[in-house]
């Protein structure tokens, strides 16, 4: 029986494929690298076909590395950077605009439009969602209106819409299939998290019509099969496309956290954090958003989102601007080589506060220096504010979800960090796990098409799968802990409404 599965990763700066055996193992990877196109000061644009050669190019490296046959491979799953727009000809496949990047920031003033209108809580009760220039609703809004003729050909049926997991997956099927998972529609803006359905009164309000939408289909079911015409992948022709799910929803189940209260983040430039809340739609009183994190066998699971703006980014700054350090590594033994903060907190408002604070005002704030401060201290003071923030999204969590996290499962960048993940779990008083194949988002996206295919038999089998490399466990007293979070808010308080 075949006993490999192919994830598609397709990223924000790069298309990746990694093929993993049964046991998570990975046997190949192969990533390409693409442009990014700024065409004006805060928009952010894709070629669709670049992205779609790229993956397939990918795709067809990878199994030629892997010196595996067809006949090895059970299925193949996608992972997407999720809100990315592409509106293409029905008949040619042709795109009629670029993609625009879920950074784009071109349809905020349409976004304030909807505010305006009064519609932020019909939106926020229905899609879960902020009313937010990120979502595709606003930007497939803006292709309509702004290419030429696209509103009419769309209202004739000749134009579809779909995030990037529907854009691969129709070209991977020959033009066959025009679907999308529940995970990336919950990040439309168009979508109903409670019906799994496209919401009609929102369609409206945004004036798109909803013959060119999707059909919105479940994480783990067989969408199409590989056709035999895609150039460079005759091999594979005919292998059946089984998953689905955007990227921070795939790594949440490659992480393994399948049980409410279970939670992961990455630690990258930023930091996104997703905690599974089960089968109800949690409701956030902080700004959260709520989202559909899969759909599996029947059954919806739900999940609450949150990030952090500033995380790895402020390592950057402490050594490319403040040049404290020459790599992002050293931060590590520096802040290891005091025996604390010596008093000093770092904000990295350096673009305002997200959840749980919203101050789009609030500003970079280093507080607490005396003469005694050194280099050290900042550092540390860089890291641990970080890892405050992470834990301040994360009590935000535990408040809408009205129960407590479990436990905390990490990847990205920064969270080979030793002192980063030490402070952390001190702080947030719980376990911090950090696995040993750090290709989680990869893996939920094999673990769904598999899971499908007969690979997998038991969403539990994630977990089995999963081996922790390291456990960090809090070994500060709990008092301590909170003294320092108490005068990281008195910090926070000084950030606020500078700008
Ligand atoms: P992204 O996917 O957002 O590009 P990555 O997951 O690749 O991010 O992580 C890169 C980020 O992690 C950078 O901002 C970098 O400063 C930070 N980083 C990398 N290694 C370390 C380290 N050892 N300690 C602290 N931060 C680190």
């Amino acid at each position: 029986m075949s006993q490999h599965v192919i994830a598609l990763d397709q990223g924000t700066t790069s298309s990746r494929a990694i093929i993993f055996d049964a046991n998570g193992k990975i046997a190949s990877l192969s990533q390409h690298p693409f442009a990014q196109i700024y065409p004006q000061p805060g928009w952010v644009e894709h070629d669709p076909m670049t992205i779609l050669y790229t993956q397939l190019e990918s795709l067809s490296e990878a199994f030629r590395a892997s010196g595996l046959s067809a006949a090895d491979i059970a299925a193949v799953g996608i992972t997407n950077q999720r809100e990315t727009t592409i509106v293409w000809e029905r008949e040619t496949g042709r795109p009629v605009y670029n993609a625009i990047v879920w950074q784009c920031r071109r349809t905020a003033p349409l976004c304030e439009e909807l505010r305006r209108g009064g519609w932020e809580e019909k939106i926020r009760e229905k899609t879960g969602l902020l009313i937010d220039a990120y979502f595709s609703g606003t930007k497939l809004r803006w292709i309509l209106d702004n290419v030429p003729g696209a509103r009419e050909r769309a209202e004739r049926g000749e134009l579809l819409f779909g995030t990037v997991d529907t854009w691969l997956i129709w070209n991977l099927t020959g033009g066959r299939v025009h679907v999308t998972d529940y995970s990336n529609a919950s990040r439309t803006m168009l979508f109903n998290i409670h019906t799994l359905q496209w919401d009609a009164e929102l369609c409206e309000a945004l004036n798109i019509p909803m013959c060119m939408l999707p059909k919105p289909v479940s994480n783990s079911e067989e969408y199409g099969t590989i056709d035999s015409h895609m150039p460079g992948l005759e091999e594979l022709s005919g292998i059946p496309i089984c998953g689905a799910a955007g990227d921070q929803q795939a790594a949440l189940l490659g992480q393994g956290c399948i049980y409410p209260g279970e939670a992961k983040n990455t630690y990258g430039t930023g930091c996104f954090s997703m905690m599974n809340t089960g089968t109800s739609v949690p409701v956030s009183r902080s700004g959260l958003l709520s989202c559909v994190a899969w759909n599996i066998r029947g059954k919806t699971n739900y999940c609450l989102e949150g990030s952090v703006f500033n995380a790895g980014s402020t390592v950057q700054w402490m050594r490319d601007e403040l040049h404290l350090i020459s790599s992002a590594e050293e931060t590590q033994t520096l802040a290891e080589s005091v025996p604390d903060n010596g008093g000093v907190y770092l904000v990295s408002a350096f673009t305002g506060l997200g959840a749980p604070y919203w101050d789009m005002y609030a500003r970079g704030t280093l507080v607490g220096i005396t003469r005694g401060t050194t280099r050290a201290h900042v550092v540390r003071a860089g890291l641990e504010g970080i890892a405050y923030q992470v834990r301040d999204l994360i009590d935000a969590m535990e408040k809408d979800a009205g129960a407590p996290m479990r436990i905390l499962r990490v990847d990205g960048g920064a969270s080979v960090n030793r002192f980063l993940m030490q402070f952390q779990a001190d702080i947030l008083r719980c376990p911090i796990d950090r696995p040993v194949m750090v290709e989680t988002t990869a893996f939920g996206a094999a673990f769904l098409a598999g899971l499908h295919a007969g690979v997998w038999s038991d969403i539990g089998d994630i977990v089995r799968i999963r081996e922790s490399a390291h456990i960090f466990r809090p070994k500060m007293d709990a008092e301590s802990a909170q003294h320092l979070c108490a005068r990281w808010h008195k910090a926070v308080e000084r950030a606020r409404d500078w700008e």
